[in-house]
């Protein structure tokens, strides 16, 4: 079986001739699934930054933090390469190419240095900083207004991404664990694409193409 950082390589390929562009900045970080709850517990802090606070990572089965471009896989799960297309091409081209994402990444990195400077030892002291952050504050607000269309977005391209490779039916497995409102944005948008076109319904949702 190929790695995801081979497939990955193969679809940012696939990418780049379809729609002009792949991330360039996001970086994959893939761990086995035993070490997947420690290696996420250690970017727990950073891992606060758009999705609250996880503090249950073996509940989390991937992620991806804004403030640096990084995508977290768990690499050796069954749908391992799902969550890659998910984590590192949805966020990933999300954050890199819409105003939205840059906007979100600004916080992202404002946010990431005040933990880094708080030095935060415990959870309270995590709690405390989130409470009286205006940056985090921010990132929350953003966060409940438009987590249904970035996570129907990042839905939409790990659909896409299945449909050029004939992994369709992987893409229904990974839906099926997926929120309900997440799954019917991403569904309003394949129905968009369908009947305008890949490039028109990202343009119209943002994305800069050139
Ligand atoms: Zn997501």
């Amino acid at each position: 079986m190929k790695n995801v950082h081979t497939i990955k390589d193969e679809v940012s390929k696939i990418l780049q001739e379809k729609i002009g562009i792949t991330p360039v900045k996001t970086s994959l970080h893939a761990y086995p699934s035993k070490t997947w709850a420690q290696k996420a517990s250690q970017h727990l802090l950073r891992g606060t930054s758009l999705k609250g606070v996880n503090l249950i990572p073996n509940q989390v089965r991937g992620t991806y933090h804004e403030g640096d471009f990084s995508a977290f896989i768990p690499e050796d799960l069954e749908d391992s390469v799902q969550i890659m297309y998910h984590e590192y091409f949805g966020h990933g081209l999300q954050t890199e190419y819409t105003p939205l994402g840059s906007y979100i990444h600004t916080l992202g990195a404002k946010w990431d240095k005040e933990l880094e400077e708080a030095n935060i030892s415990t959870n309270d002291m995590l709690l405390n900083l989130m409470l009286n952050s205006q940056t985090y504050a921010k990132i929350r607000a953003i966060d409940e207004k438009t987590v249904t269309n970035c996570e129907g977005l990042a839905l939409w391209t790990g659909w896409y991404i299945s449909s050029l490779r004939g992994e369709d039916k992987d893409f229904e497995d990974l839906v099926s664990y997926v929120p309900e409102p997440h799954v019917e944005a991403c569904v309003d948008l394949i129905r968009y694409s369908k009947k305008y076109g890949t490039k028109k319904m990202l343009e119209d949702h943002g994305y800069k193409l050139e």
